[in-house]
This record gives structure tokens, C-alpha cells and sequence, in this order.
């Protein structure tokens, strides 16, 4: 009797959603008993995807993520399972500070609610309006948004909704723009923000859950001492590209793991009761199973043979472009204290800019001693044109709106531009309804999988989940597949 081959998978692309899922899968297969191989085709030179450390001689930069919340336990897991535990850098404590944009003058953003009511941040009749959220009786279709698009409510339409105008305008439609690069009349709530669903359904508003988890903590001895339900901003000692160096650290000393760079996925097919993987120099097969981890975008054009539902839904997933402009100064040619995590501006304000990071503020060893990072960010999905302008003309917009706001004299001592052209998915109204049509379409082609931060959140943190999810799925199909494409393969 044969003996049985190894199951193979491929994993298409090699950002933080695609290594994490090959490391997850081979520890997974280890712990099943599965004898695995597993291929990662990586489209650039480098692995990573957006997360790249860079160095500009003495400043540290980052090519996109700055960093992570310290409360998911799956990007933790993975911390720990790669032995970075012990180089995990958590944000200044001066990251409790950050501010708005408001009528052209910064204001710090309150942290509690009494220092909210006291702030200049919105006028008197806003504030009431937000206390009044208390009154709001929750919608009765909420949770509802993938079986009924028409329910899918927009994080503007539930800012207005529950807290006022002035509280969209003011605090929803930059945090949006500071996360998603996106716009919040054109972002799904239940998409982009679960979890203001679920506090609205489960509590009936906001503040009533807020109040209840303050009592869930006090009961459970935490008040005051854990950081509130969203972590710690968290990276590593030598930037968000040693959790890129330390999964394909992990692949390479593992016999089972191949990684391949330079290898842009064009095609997958399914063939001969087998997945196969092909570029324009490689055709590769057969694999019992695919693990998609390329940004939509790119997946729509890799599996358009493989099915025209998928295709057209993925195709639909759109992006929002950013510019990211590093600058460092000496700390004498800006005025401003930089005691905090940095601003970000309202699209009332009518500015090219969507906000700044404070860096060397936030992480430790950023910029040389007597130096300080800004890392500015402009564009977003409706300001594309910014990304048009050539370096000289960027930078002199971001001075032009930076120097009033810093008391910013002289001109920066380093400059690092980086263009985004589909920097982020843009969860939109009918977001969930597309996943649920995804879902049911690769149930009809078992084996392929999709996963990374077009889907189910656009974090970090939503990756290293997701790649834990898609790894356990692969193994339960591979068991209940028994290795078919592996044993025709022999
Ligand atoms: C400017 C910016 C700032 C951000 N800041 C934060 C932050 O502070 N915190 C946070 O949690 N998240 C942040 N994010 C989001 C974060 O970058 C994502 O969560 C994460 O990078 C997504 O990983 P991914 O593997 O899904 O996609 P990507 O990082 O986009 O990687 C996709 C990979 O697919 C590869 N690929 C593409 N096409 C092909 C092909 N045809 N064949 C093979 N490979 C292919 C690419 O080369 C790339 O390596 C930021 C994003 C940007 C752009």
C-alpha cells in the first residue's frame, strides 16, 4: 500500500494575514498529526506586505501599521509562539493625549466624561444632545446587516442617530477618517465597528453599556487597573517589521515551509480534483487547499476562473488611497510640547491632511536624541487627488498646514514619502451581505479559503484573529478530505 503524501496548501501573498496563517497552519497540522507542506507565494522582494520597518539612517519609520492594541490574544498568541515577547514596546504613557482639529485651533480630546462636558470641544446644546443619548431607545433591526443590506446603517447615520450631529462631525468623521482613511457617511457601522452594534443591542446605548461594563469590571476587581477595553498601542523593539522578521523567521527554519518572493499570483485554478497556483513563470501544483491572503483587489483577479460570483463580489470591495510623509526635525524647530499621540482633523475643517502621528512621542527610539518624528497622513477615499502631487508639492502642503498648528520653524531634516494607492479596504454599506456571498460561493469550492484585512477588520490585530480562524478551517477540511490531490499527485 502507497504511503499517504503530504497534504499541501498554498498560501497566496505574504503580508502579516498570510504568513500568520501559514505559521498557524503548520502548528495546527503539527498538533492533528497532519504531515503538511505549505507554500507562501509572496508577489514583492520582501515579505510583510504594509508591515516594513525602514530606516532613514538614525529615524525609524514605518511603512504603514505603527503599531497594534495589546488586547487581542491572537496577535499575542503569535507574539509569544515567534519568542517577541520579550521585545514588545508599548506606547508613552503622553499617548493618553490626543487631539482635534477644531475651527483651525487644536483642542485635547476629553477622557472622561465630566472633563467632556467642561471641554470647548462642542457647544452647549451638543453636549445635551449626546447626554440625551441615554433616551434613544436602540433600533430594532440591529445586527441584522447581512442578511438585510437595508439595515446596514452608515457610522455617520448612527453617530447622528444616537449622539447628535455635532458628535459625528466633530469626533466620528475623524476617528473614521484616522483608521479607515475612509468617509463615515459611506462606512457600515456593523462592518467597520461590530462592537458599537453589539453594545447598542446588547445594552440598549451607549452610555448604558458603558456603565455596565464599568460595574462588570468593578465586580471582577479590574476598575482602574486594566486600560479600558482597548489595549495598549503596542509595537516592537525595532518596529512592526520584527513581527514580519520573526514569522518568516519561523517558515524558514521549518522543513515543511516554503516561502516564495518575486512569485505574483495571476491565476488559481481547481483541476484534476486539485487547487493549482500559477504567475507568469511558475505553474504550481497540486494543492489540497488555497489560503487567499492577497488584498481583494488582487484575489478578484486570481480567481476569476475559478468563479465569476467571486470575482464580481471581490472586485466590489473598495479602496481608500493615503500618503504617508515623514518628517524629522530638530526638537528646537518645533514649538509645540508634542506631549501626546498626535491629531486628527475634521473633513469640516477643509484640510489636505487626515492627521498626524506624533511618533517619537508615542514609541521610544524613533528619531535620534534631540529630534522629533511627525508621520502626517493625507488622502483618504475622498481626497485621492493628493497622492497626484509630486514630493516637493506634498511636503509643502503638509508644512503649509503643520507650521501654524506646531509653531514648526526652518524646514525637516529628513523627508520619507510613501504612497498608498489602495492603502485600506473600505468596509462600505452591504459589506457583510458581500462576505455572506463570498462565504456561500466558496462553500460550493471546497479548499479555498480567503482571509486577510479586507474582510472581517482591517487591523492587525483582525489578521493574526482571522489567520488563527482560516488555519483551524483548512485543518478541518483537510481531515475530512483524507488527501486526495496529494496521493493523485504521486
Ligand atoms: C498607512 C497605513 C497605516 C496603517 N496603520 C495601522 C495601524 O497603526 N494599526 C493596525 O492595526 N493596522 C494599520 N494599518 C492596516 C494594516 O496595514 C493591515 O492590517 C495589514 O497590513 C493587512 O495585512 P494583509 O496581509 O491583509 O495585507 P497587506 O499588508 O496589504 O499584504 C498583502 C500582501 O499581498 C501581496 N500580494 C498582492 N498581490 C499579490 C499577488 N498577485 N501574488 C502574490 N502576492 C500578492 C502584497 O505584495 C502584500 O505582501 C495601516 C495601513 C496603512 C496602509
Amino acid at each position: 500500500m502507497a504511503e499517504r503524501a503530504p497534504r499541501r496548501v498554498a498560501v497566496v501573498a505574504g503580508g502579516v494575514a498570510g504568513l500568520a496563517a501559514a505559521v498557524n497552519l503548520l502548528d495546527r497540522a503539527a498538533a492533528a498529526g497532519l504531515d503538511l507542506r505549505v507554500t507562501v507565494f509572496e508577489k514583492g522582494t520582501d515579505p510583510g506586505g504594509n508591515l516594513q520597518t525602514l530606516r532613514e539612517g538614525p529615524w525609524q519609520l514605518e511603512w504603514g501599521p505603527n503599531g497594534f492594541l495589546n488586547s487581542e490574544p491572537a496577535t499575542l498568541r503569535l507574539v509569544c509562539r515567534l519568542g517577541l515577547d520579550g521585545e514588545l514596546l508599548p506606547s508613552s504613557d503622553a499617548t493618553r493625549h490626543r487631539f482635534l482639529l477644531i475651527d483651525g485651533r487644536l483642542q485635547e480630546i476629553p477622557t472622561s466624561p465630566k472633563a467632556f462636558l467642561k471641554s470647548k470641544l462642542m457647544p452647549t446644546g451638543a453636549k445635551l444632545r449626546l447626554a440625551g443619548e441615554l433616551l434613544v431607545p436602540p433600533r430594532k433591526d440591529l445586527g441584522r446587516a447581512a442578511e438585510d443590506p437595508a439595515t446596514d446603517e452608515t457610522v455617520d447615520a448612527f453617530g447622528r442617530r444616537r449622539l447628535g450631529a455635532a458628535f459625528a462631525e466633530i469626533m466620528l468623521d475623524p476617528m473614521v477618517k484616522g483608521v479607515f482613511g475612509g468617509n463615515s457617511r459611506k462606512l457600515s457601522l456593523a462592518a467597520a465597528f461590530p462592537r458599537m452594534v453589539e453594545l447598542e443591542r446588547d445594552h440598549g446605548g451607549l452610555f448604558k453599556a458603558m456603565a455596565a461594563l464599568a460595574r462588570r469590571r468593578r465586580r471582577e476587581g479590574k476598575a482602574g487597573t486594566d486600560a479600558g477595553p482597548s489595549g495598549v498601542l503596542t509595537s516592537f523593539n525595532r518596529g512592526m517589521g520584527q513581527l514580519i522578521d520573526g514569522l518568516v523567521h519561523a517558515l524558514a527554519t521549518d522543513p515543511r515551509a516554503e516561502l516564495r518572493t518575486g512569485a505574483a499570483v495571476s491565476r488559481v485554478t481547481f483541476a484534476g480534483g486539485a487547487w493549482h497556483v500559477a504567475g507568469h513563470d511558475f505553474d504550481r501544483g497540486p494543492y489540497d487547499a488555497v489560503i487567499d491572503a492577497a488584498p481583494a483587489h488582487a484575489a478578484a483577479v486570481q480567481l476569476r476562473e475559478v468563479s465569476p460570483v467571486l470575482h464580481e463580489n471581490l472586485v466590489r470591495i473598495p479602496f481608500a488611497p493615503m500618503a504617508v510623509i515623514a518628517l524629522g526635525f530638530d526638537r528646537a524647530a518645533v514649538k509645540h510640547d508634542l506631549q501626546g499621540f498626535g491629531l486628527l482633523i475634521p473633513s469640516r475643517e477643509q484640510r489636505e491632511l487626515l492627521g498626524v502621528l506624533w511618533t517619537s512621542s508615542i514609541f521610544a527610539r524613533r528619531a535620534p536624541e534631540g529630534r522629533v518624528l511627525l508621520t502626517c497622513m493625507a488622502g483618504g477615499a475622498d481626497n485621492p487627488g493628493v497622492l497626484e502631487l509630486d514630493d516637493e508639492a506634498l511636503v509643502g502642503v503638509t508644512l503649509s498646514e503643520l507650521r501654524p498648528l506646531l509653531g514648526i520653524k526652518g524646514t525637516p531634516e529628513m523627508v520619507r514619502i510613501i504612497r498608498h494607492q489602495r492603502a485600506i479596504a473600505q468596509y462600505v454599506p452591504g459589506h457583510l451581505a458581500r462576505l455572506a456571498a463570498l462565504d456561500r460561493e466558496l462553500a460550493r469550492h471546497p479548499g479555498l479559503f480567503l482571509t486577510g484585512a479586507s474582510y472581517r477588520g482591517i487591523s492587525v490585530n483582525s489578521c493574526c484573529k482571522e489567520a488563527e480562524a482560516v488555519a483551524d478551517r483548512v485543518v478541518a477540511h483537510l481531515a475530512a478530505a483524507g488527501g486526495r490531490a496529494s496521493l493523485e499527485a504521486m
